[in-house]
């Protein structure tokens, strides 16, 4: 039994600061499941009243409107209208999710491939709120 090992997958949630043991997330299950519950709250009420604004969304559904961002900018909800409420990280035209307007996207497909490929992988998951504040983008640029 190797103990060192075993003590290197024990980490601090990223969320809560809880201490936890998983080798591929950086947030605790206690955390991923919450934030799984607030998605579905969301969806629902999205499904229920569709064409809700944020503000609306955030006071119904008790779910912070930073977390919505998040869901936006992961792709998992989407604005039905491009409405100014979430904006292309690169030119700051109106999205209605993700993290760049169409042009921005096409424009950079190749470099924004490797970001997006980072935001969807659950070992990283955390990090979308350093996505969504636009800071891991430009450590990204920087490291390309
Ligand atoms: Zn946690
Ligand atoms: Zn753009």
């Amino acid at each position: 039994m190797n103990s060192e090992n075993l003590y290197g997958f024990i980490k601090n949630c990223k969320w809560c600061g809880k201490a936890f043991q998983n080798k591929y997330s950086n947030i605790c299950p206690e955390c991923a499941k919450k934030d799984e519950d607030y998605f579905q709250r969301v969806r629902t009420y999205l499904r229920d009243y569709p064409g809700s604004k944020i503000d609306e969304v955030e006071q119904m559904t008790d779910v912070s409107r930073k977390r919505i961002t998040r869901y936006l900018r992961e792709g998992r909800i989407e604005l039905v209208e491009a409405n100014g409420a979430l904006t292309c990280l690169k030119c700051g035209n109106p999205i209605k999710s993700g993290l760049y307007c169409d042009t921005c996207f096409k424009e950079h497909k190749d470099s924004l491939k490797s970001i997006y490929a980072t935001s969807h992988s659950s070992e990283d998951y955390s990090g979308e709120m350093h996505l969504y504040k636009g800071d891991r983008i430009k450590n990204k640029h920087k490291r390309d």
